[in-house]
């Protein structure tokens, strides 16, 4: 899968004060125009902030909620930005938001996890953005879905833009607890593998859905190296009109701010590149050892296979899978591995070794019918 993105423009390039790491943060909902001027001003004070997000047209999981304000909300933005000169963000969800909200002036758009997952909404948007410059920011796919985030990612580029950007929101899971959603972390990672240029940043709050949790999540997001945060803030989050349980308040925002940690991705000196060095070879060589270990394994395994074929025994016995799990559990926890880690690691091995147990069972009475033939 070779990403069809290329020349998207460095944060440095394009964020007005240079800096390489986003800062955004806003109130899920412009409510009323008081909310949206409180908002304002308040975070008017606030350093180095880039985007004030506000959801205009609301995504709501069930209806009768509040659904946004719409256009008449544009209108109160527009007003309270130019007493700050704040910029403003909000969501687009189809061709009509993405011309309202540019004939506003708003100055950067997002596309919401629900729209990410529907390539037919998303091409939508991408056409109305063609010959457009504007920053867009695309959120992953509800579900964890690479290639469908990528795609996204892609159709907005094909319309021109280049200032793109990554947001990763969480993914919906009956096990995401204890978050609103399953953080998933290895799925922006795998993305800013394949393209290093791109800016990937994090949106805490959508993962965490509590306010307690956000900072963590945040943190994690940074050691990651993702190269920005959007949370949601809001005068006074316990009766905001969406998302209430997880918005901070904005007053305790500059505090959220100077309690993150950031690290740098190239290291502050030569020995500690030195000592990262070997580390990195040790794990290199340790992996080789486990490669050769799992090569030698599956060749035993199909030996078992082979073994089992020739006096006619099921392939999977109860008795000595549960036997390995108990076993190997028990051990990992003596070694101070986490069990369920290790349990998820042989399920899987068991279950390919099942699978190249089958595959010899199968050519093993391929060859029985073409002899008797
Ligand atoms: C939001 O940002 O308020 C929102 C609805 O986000 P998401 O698309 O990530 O659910
Ligand atoms: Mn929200």
């Amino acid at each position: 899968m070779k990403p069809l993105l290329n020349d998207i423009l460095p944060l440095k390039q394009w964020l007005t004060d240079h800096s390489d790491f986003l800062k955004i943060t806003g109130p899920c909902s412009a409510e009323t125009p008081e909310q949206v001027n409180s908002v304002m001003e308040n975070l008017a004070s606030l350093p180095g902030l880039h985007y004030v997000r506000f959801g205009v047209w609301k995504p709501r999981t069930r209806p009768n909620s509040f659904e946004g304000n719409g256009k008449a909300a544009l209108a109160w933005l527009r007003n309270a930005a130019k007493e700050t000169g704040l910029k403003q963000m909000i969501e687009v969800a189809d061709a009509q938001h993405v011309e309202a909200a540019l004939e506003a002036g708003i100055e950067a758009l997002w596309i919401g996890a629900r729209t990410t997952v529907n390539p037919f909404s998303v091409q939508n948007i991408a056409d109305a953005l063609r010959g457009v410059d504007v920053p867009v920011f695309v959120k992953n796919p509800i579900s964890p879905d690479l290639p469908l985030w990528l795609g996204a990612l892609e159709r907005v580029h094909a319309s021109g833009i280049r200032k793109i950007v990554a947001v990763h929101r969480g993914f919906t899971s009956y096990d995401a607890h204890p978050y609103r959603n399953a953080a998933r972390w290895e799925i922006p990672l795998q993305l800013k593998g394949m393209i290093p240029e791109l800016p990937v940043i994090c949106d805490p709050s959508h993962i965490a859905g509590r306010r307690d949790l956000v900072p963590e999540v945040a943190q994690k997001a940074l050691d990651f190296g993702m190269q920005g945060l959007m949370v949601e803030s809001h005068p006074n989050p316990d009766s905001a009109w969406s998302d209430a349980a997880q918005q901070l308040s904005i007053q305790d925002l500059p505090d959220f701010w100077a309690r993150l940690e950031y690290s740098t991705s190239s290291g502050p000196s030569p020995e500690f590149n030195d000592r990262l060095w070997a580390l990195r070879k040790l794990i290199d060589s340790l992996d080789e050892d486990l490669l050769n270990v799992l090569a030698r394994r599956m060749e035993y395994t199909r030996e078992i296979g082979q073994h089992k074929a020739e006096h006619n025994i099921t392939l999977f016995q109860l008795e000595r899978w549960n036997e390995i799990l108990e076993s190997r559990t028990r051990r990992a926890d003596e070694l101070g591995l986490d069990a369920d880690f290790i349990k998820t690691m042989w399920m899987d091995m068991h279950q390919r070794g099942l699978e190249v147990q089958a595959k010899a069972l199968e050519s093993l009475r391929k060859t029985e019918i073409s002899q008797k033939e």
